[in-house]
């Protein structure tokens, strides 16, 4: 067979909902040209039609001509997964140990996977005229039909067939009879439904003029790009220093070669001005902008996903899920505040995005590079072992100065109030002065609601969630008991429900709480607050961060949400209510995200003319990450942070693999934990990986299901999980036991 003058007859398909594995098809000759890899395709299985992927040409198999069935269709007229993401799709099946199909859904969105059909925009307009006997006959035997011809002559130029129908209000059979006797020609014409980043964009001046640590960034990161050779670059700037201009410079590079750009950031709602500011960059250069978020219609989705597929849109913007777009010549990747832990997914496949990015980075020969003012254990210690190169950006720019940062000792503010306190003396008198100078203030607190817990003082009694291992969270402004992890919502009782106590308190703050406390103490000052409640209104982050970026808020309160990337130059003020609820927390992180917590609110503060400063709140000043984000100290949190891990052989000196077991019967899920382990200890002994547990979850109960796991501890996942999965696939499965398989976990609890 000449390879190149026969086409391929026979395909691999990997259906979506099938084995987990591709089969051989014939193609019939009229799909020969469109039935490549990464085209989606109908093909039968069993008794009924499958959606699947072509995955590659030709056929691993033997299968005998007879037994081969035919591709029923190839859907789309492009492919809808590029070469790059049909390697990606088989690695992350085997590092997070998902099935492929289960990952093929992950890639492809559902309104891809379904085909919807494109929107198009149907015009008419005059292809004939009639001569006067037959017009005669036509107003005379159908007035409709008269009526539409005249309204679309009328007009002389074409006319939108829906706005013909809707004016005349006539059925479509009327303007068919129109087009079939050849005196109205129709026109089709596909619409994009994506808002290609128009929306909202403001023109920009002139950009700025890169200073001499940017220009030496962009410079490394454009020599890596023109050598067209992989490199994953760590971009490590304080915050304020100007790193989207860096990442701009790159963009322009790669797209001025001719390749394309994917920008991967933590959540598109949350990093307005970051997107904002690429969007109005790139637009002005005439260049079409792909955002990608979950809020997109079906439509826009399956739009953007073409446009890009087609080649029509060369950079791409989005969150996670945003490193699956069919891009094609991808030279640059940008995963922007790297160190986050929304770049991992909480689902199966539990894929982390930055990991995904550098994985296609390499694929293409592309170059990746990870920015952050406070870098991920992991990607330093990459950036220190030579895999990853790494730029600096030590000053903000214009040299204005990070703010200092005032720690609080609450222990003692609690003494001298001689009870709960929220907002110490110190924090008050700078938030006063900010309000007397007309300045601005963020408040970060890393809980909502009002109260964290409800707690009795007679006898100690906590209400906690009857599904789940967690106290529940009073809400004031409906006068409700929640759980923040199921939902549970009960009313807030009067009483103890253990004695009857009518003393029953709420202990600790939240977001509510907080806010009625700011009000109280300054009753004239313009205050909104930000939380995951206050989000639910639609577009309500947007119009609260519009109003205070036009000065009419004075203080802004809100969760973590808020921490990242906004950049408001009237705010001098930036404090934290309460460290210690992220120092506290249930994971091996915890220090990690405190430093992280602190270093990004101090980035908020300071960074227009005006000097900055900020306030942390703690029960326990001296502990290290508050003293190093004090400082300012990255490289000092990272030598003591990396010795502490060390201990325990905690990222990133190895791999963990979390092996997570649930269901309704405690003693079930223990004992069927327990004989995993011991299965996979006899099957392995003292192999390549250590195992530890099992052991209850921090949070041992979430929606009725109690949580034992297992840590396995390694140097390479894709060594160690074959040996998992497959002492997993010959261990006896048991209805009321769940387990799963997180490789390289951010959620611990
Ligand atoms: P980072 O992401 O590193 O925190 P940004 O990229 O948000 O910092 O930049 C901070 C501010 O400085 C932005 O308002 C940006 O427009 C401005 N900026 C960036 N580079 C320059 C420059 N070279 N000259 C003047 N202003 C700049
Ligand atoms: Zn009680
Ligand atoms: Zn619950």
């Amino acid at each position: 067979m000449d390879l190149f003058t026969e086409k391929p007859r026979v395909v691999e398909v990997l259906p979506l909902d099938g084995g987990g594995r591709p089969y051989a098809y014939r193609v019939p000759p009229e799909w020969a040209e469109k039935a490549v890899p990464g085209a989606l395709a109908l093909v039968p299985l069993g008794r009924t039609t499958r959606t699947g992927v072509v995955w590659r040409l030709g056929s691993g198999e033997d299968v005998p001509e007879a037994k081969l069935r035919d591709i029923t269709k190839i859907v789309h007229e492009t492919p809808v997964l590029t070469p790059d993401l049909l390697r990606i799709i088989p690695w992350i099946s085997g590092y997070y140990a998902a099935p492929m199909n289960s990952v093929l859904e992950s890639v492809l969105p559902a309104v891809v996977r379904r085909g919807v059909k494109p929107v198009l925009r149907r015009s008419l307009e005059v292809a004939r005229v009639p001569d006067a006997e037959a017009w005669a006959k036509i107003s005379k035997r159908s007035p409709k039909r008269a009526a539409v011809y005249e309204f679309v002559r009328e007009r002389g130029e074409p006319v939108e067939r829906d706005a013909v129908l809707a004016a005349l209000n006539v059925t479509g059979g009327v303007v068919d009879a129109l087009v079939m006797e050849g005196l109205l020609r129709e026109t089709a014409e596909r619409v994009d439904r994506e808002a290609y980043g128009d929306e909202g964009v403001r023109p920009t001046g002139a950009p700025p003029v890169l200073n001499e640590e940017q220009s030496a960034a962009a410079a490394v990161i454009g020599e890596a790009l023109d050598a067209q050779a992989h490199r994953t670059i760590l971009l490590h700037g304080v915050t304020g220093a100007g790193k989207t201009e860096v990442y701009i410079a790159a963009i322009d590079r790669a797209l001025a070669a001719g390749g394309s750009v994917l920008f991967l950031v933590p959540e598109v709602a949350l990093t307005p001005q970051t997107v904002g500011r690429l969007r109005a960059r790139l637009a002005t250069e005439g260049q079409r902008v792909v955002v990608w978020h979950s809020h997109l219609s079906d439509g826009e989705r399956f739009d953007a996903w073409m446009a890009v597929a087609r080649g029509e849109c060369r950079v791409v913007v989005g969150a996670r899920s945003a490193v699956f777009l069919p891009l094609n010549n991808l030279r640059l990747v940008v995963v922007d505040e790297e160190h986050e832990s929304s770049f991992k997914q909480g689902e199966t496949p539990f894929y982390h995005g930055r990991d995904v990015a550098v994985y296609r980075a390499s694929l293409n020969k592309a170059v990746c590079v990870l920015g952050s003012a406070t870098p991920s254990l992991e990607s330093m210690a990459n950036a220190r072992a030579g895999k990853y190169a790494l730029v600096r950006l030590t000053k903000r720019v214009d040299d204005r100065p990070l703010p200092p940062m005032r720690i609080v000792d609450m222990k003692r503010e609690m003494l001298k109030a001689k009870g709960p306190v929220l907002i110490s003396k110190e924090l008050e008198i700078a938030l006063r002065e900010r309000l007397d100078k007309g300045e601005q203030s963020i408040l970060f607190l890393n809980r909502r609601g009002h109260a964290r817990a409800v707690i009795c003082p007679d006898c100690g009694h906590v209400v906690q969630c009857p599904h789940c291992s967690v106290s529940m969270t009073y809400h004031r402004t409906d006068e409700t008991l929640r759980c923040h992890l199921c939902d549970h919502t009960e009313r807030a009782p009067s009483v103890c429900p253990a004695c009857r106590s009518p003393k029953i308190r709420h202990k600790g703050y939240g977001t509510q709480r907080a806010e009625d406390v700011l009000r109280e103490l300054f009753p004239k000052a313009r205050i909104a607050r930000i939380d995951a409640d206050t989000m639910r209104q639609k577009d309500g982050f947007r119009r609260v961060l519009t109003a205070f970026r036009n000065h009419e808020l004075d203080i802004l309160l809100g969760t973590q949400m808020i921490a990242k990337g906004l950049d408001f130059h009237g705010v001098t003020l930036a404090a934290v209510i309460d460290a210690d609820i992220s120092l506290h927390a249930p994971d091996f992180r915890a220090a990690e995200r405190t430093f992280q917590l602190l270093t990004q609110v101090a980035g908020r503060a300071g960074r227009g003319g005006l000097a900055g400063e900020v306030i942390v709140q703690t029960m326990t000043p001296a502990a290290g990450p508050i003293q190093y984000a004090k400082k300012g100290d990255y490289e000092g949190f990272l030598e003591d942070e990396l010795e502490q891990r060390r201990e325990y052989d905690y990222p990133p000196h190895r791999h963990l693999i979390r092996h997570l077991f649930r269901g309704p019967n405690p003693e079930k899920v223990s004992f069927y934990a327990e004989q995993f382990a011991r299965a996979l200890e006899a099957a392995h002994p003292g192999g390549v990986f250590e195992l530890r547990g099992p052991a209850p979850c921090p949070i041992e109960k979430i929606q009725d299901n109690y949580r034992f796991q297992i840590w396995y501890c390694c140097d390479r996942v894709t060594r160690v999980m074959p040996c998992i999965l497959k002492v997993r696939h010959a261990f006896p499965a048991d209805d009321e036991v769940v387990d799963i398989l997180d490789s390289d976990p951010t959620e611990t609890s």
